[in-house]
């Protein structure tokens, strides 16, 4: 079973007839790689389904797999613009799993889901236990919806950002909680992928966003962080939609730093380019998150304005290994260069803070300083610093 990802995109930007287009010509394309015993079909919108008679090794489907793969990436033309997909891919094998029709679909649709979730553009084969991990993602998913609607099982958070060499906190960032009533706390990396494969993610990207908007009123001397998803950007009218709420709520939007990975700005997307500039234009600071750690590249960050560099954690906890200095002393050279602010996560130690302060750092975050808290426990952080302050 086969499903192209980010298909909609091209519909959405080159228009219907572009993406018919599109669907007829990578069906040509597939129908060109089977043997003529093969059955190509389209189920209905951007989803297909080849049946392989007679087939000698699990490795021959794995073969003509990663043929659809490249099949798929190849530009597509059509009404004289280029489109770029990929293609997700869900593979049973019968009579291994069932010879039943409907069972068949079921679990090569099941097998599908997973390589959707395992960052599309790919192919995974149906094995036991799939079906397991489903049923519990569609528990968590109606979970979340009951928990958005309430309002009640959600909470944000706030994890100081301290200036370095001792300076006081400058920000905070904000992070959901999910306090289920049956699961206990349910971190947000087991629910965030739940929430972007769903589109719940629109709704609780905006609801944490209202929650920053009142911190940012509460404490005006400081800047609040918010996460955005790459499935964020992908919502039509994203970028007025966060003006919207941050301007209802009367907060100047420089107060505001929207933290991006590097993945949102992986696909050289268009839609997410002009997202971003419209975001920077309305004031908003953007800062590229948990950077070294996806496909980070330099022309990235030229490309893409950005006014803040956050050095993943995994480089402070290194630190001291030879790479990992050389590495965090060389961005924040760089980042300098360029004009940006750097800040580091995951700051545990003295030794780490004292290092990442020698290098320039700008912002340190971790459990050295504190870790994320509730709204009182940040109040009280504060009023702890503001004494501080009046002792001195
Ligand atoms: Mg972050």
């Amino acid at each position: 079973m086969l499903d192209l990802d980010r298909f909609k995109q091209v519909n959405d930007t080159l228009g219907h007839a572009a993406g018919d287009a599109l669907i007829r010509d990578f069906g040509s394309r597939i129908s060109d790689l089977v043997q003529p015993d093969a059955t190509v079909a389209r189920l209905g919108g951007d989803e297909f389904v080849v049946l392989l008679p007679d087939v000698q090794s699990k490795q021959a489907v794995e073969n003509i797999c990663h043929k659809i793969l490249s099949a798929a990436h190849r530009p597509f033309a059509v009404l004289g613009s280029e489109a770029f997909v990929g293609v997700s891919i869900g593979v049973v094998f019968s009579p291994e799993s069932s010879t039943d029709r409907m069972e068949l679909m079921r679990k090569a649709d099941i097998a599908l889901y997973h390589a959707k979730a395992a960052g599309r553009d790919c192919f995974r084969a149906f094995a036991p236990g799939m079906d397991e991990s489903i049923k519990f993602r569609r528990r968590i998913e109606e979970d979340l919806r009951r928990a958005l609607a309430s309002g009640d099982e959600l909470r944000v958070h706030y994890q100081p950002l301290v200036g370095a060499a001792g300076e006081p906190i400058v920000g905070v960032e904000a992070l959901v909680r999910w306090q289920h009533p049956r699961r206990g706390l349910i971190s947000p990396e087991s629910f965030i992928p739940i929430a972007e494969e769903t589109g719940l993610i629109s709704q609780l990207g905006e609801w944490i966003l209202v929650e920053a908007c009142s911190a940012a009123k509460r404490w005006p001397q400081l800047f609040v962080a918010v996460n955005l998803s790459p499935a964020q950007f992908r919502m039509p009218k994203f970028a007025e939609r966060v003006i919207e709420i941050v301007c209802e709520a009367g907060v100047d939007p420089g107060q505001i730093e929207l933290e991006v990975t590097e993945t949102v700005l992986l696909h050289d997307d268009e839609a997410i380019t002009v997202a971003l500039n419209k975001l920077r234009d309305a004031g908003f600071k953007i800062a590229l998150d948990d950077f070294g750690t996806g496909y980070s590249s330099l022309s990235h960050l030229r490309k893409f304005e950005v006014d803040k560099i956050k050095i993943d954690r995994t480089f402070v906890q290194n630190l001291g290994t030879t790479d990992s200095t050389a590495i965090v002393t060389a961005v924040v050279n760089l980042a300098h260069a360029m004009g940006l602010q750097v800040s580091a996560e995951g700051v545990e130690t003295k030794h780490q803070s004292t290092f990442l302060t020698a290098a320039g750092c700008n912002v340190m975050q971790g459990f050295l300083f504190s870790k994320a808290v509730p709204h009182d426990e940040m109040e009280a952080l504060l009023s702890i610093e503001r004494d501080k302050k009046q002792a001195a």
